[in-house]
């Protein structure tokens, strides 16, 4: 297969359109067989469910090209397990789990000229999302629904390599106790946008979202899960049920445990206790770990011993063991790697 004549370094976080997308659509209470398409435009009544009250749900995993020349996606089962959580909180229809991963397998395969090559840092970003469709006027589920997957080349997260990030503490919140924090649905980014844009415009990276509660604990970014290890050489990582359950962070707790012998505890965190930590990261898909350097809190900084220059050694550790997995240099535990062509 010849890969398209693209500058694989100098990709961005960017949507560029590939060749195939895979499109299924719900109706009369099943779904058709699926199909992949060249044709990236959605058509959909202007009364579309998903255009009246978001009704909308989304995952986000990645393509790699491992060291041996391998196509791999890593653990798309837990992708599609939470896409039916997902669905399921927001009262749409179940995309079958095995279907998911069929549809991501079939859409990799059909952009495969698109996966980046083993050694550039860029990977293939893939968006299985789904949509209710049909018109929704009075306040109620969709009848009808569209599951999609696209994909789109991305490049490394961080050019140069991770710089630690600075990081606020903020005075909206993400999610409420029993509300929708704990899936992948759309409105839960459309609320963050606000307040990220405005912690840019104050010059900081990223939230840090407390529990909306107390505002005592903590939650997690808009986008990622936070990891604090101690200066004891332990992976904490915060627990509620108001934030997503990041698969980086649930794969990290893994990797730290068994391949880097740590303990890992997933308890709740109070802020108060933030300083005491040696190094902090956020988790994701996109950038696997962010390093956290700095935590400012209405003017009171937190600044972490790994400092504002390098990843921590910790967390470094855990960065080079996952990502060794992802891409084939480092032996997976068994059911994470799967195998595309
Ligand atoms: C997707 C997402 C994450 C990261 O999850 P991964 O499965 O690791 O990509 C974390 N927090 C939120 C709010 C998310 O939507």
């Amino acid at each position: 297969m010849e890969k398209k004549n693209i500058d694989w370094s100098n990709l961005g976080f960017a949507y560029m359109k590939t060749d195939y997308r895979y499109v299924s659509n719900f109706k009369d209470g099943a779904w058709d067989d699926g199909i992949l398409t060249q044709d990236d435009m959605v058509t959909i009544s202007e009364c579309a469910g998903v255009l009246q009250y978001s009704q909308s749900v989304f995952e986000g995993l990645k393509a790699y090209t491992t060291e041996d020349g391998r196509i791999v996606t890593f653990r798309p089962d837990l992708n599609a397990e939470r896409m039916v959580n997902s669905a399921k909180r927001l009262e749409m229809p179940v995309f079958p789990a095995d279907r998911f991963v069929d549809a991501v397998v079939q859409t990799v395969k059909a952009n495969a000229a698109y996966v980046p090559p083993y050694g550039s840092g860029a990977t293939l970003y893939i968006r299985p999302y789904m949509f209710g469709s049909n018109p929704v006027i009075g306040v109620k589920p969709a009848d009808e629904y569209q599951f999609r997957v696209f994909t789109t080349p991305v490049g490394p997260y961080f050019k140069g390599g991770a710089k630690p990030i600075t990081i606020r503490v903020c005075d909206f919140d993400r999610a409420a106790p029993h509300g929708t924090g704990h899936i992948k649905a759309g409105l839960n980014y459309a609320m963050s946008l606000h307040a990220i844009v405005d912690a840019h415009n104050q010059g900081f990276d990223e939230n840090m979202y407390l529990d909306a509660a107390t505002r005592t604990k903590v939650e997690e970014t808009g986008g990622a899960n936070f990891i604090f290890i101690t200066k004891d050489n332990k992976l904490v990582t915060p627990k509620s049920n108001s934030i997503l359950p990041s698969i980086t962070r649930r794969s990290l707790e893994y990797v730290a445990e068994k391949y880097l012998g740590m303990e890992v505890e997933e308890r709740e965190v109070f802020f108060e206790e933030v300083p005491e930590f040696a190094e902090c990261g956020l988790c994701g898909t996109a950038a696997v770990i962010s390093p956290v350097g700095k935590i400012v809190d209405h003017g009171k900084e937190i600044c972490f011993p790994s400092g504002m220059e390098a990843m921590g050694p910790v967390t470094q550790k855990l960065y080079d063991t996952l990502t060794g997995i992802q891409m084939g240099r480092i032996e997976a535990p068994e059911g994470w790697i799967k195998v595309i062509e």
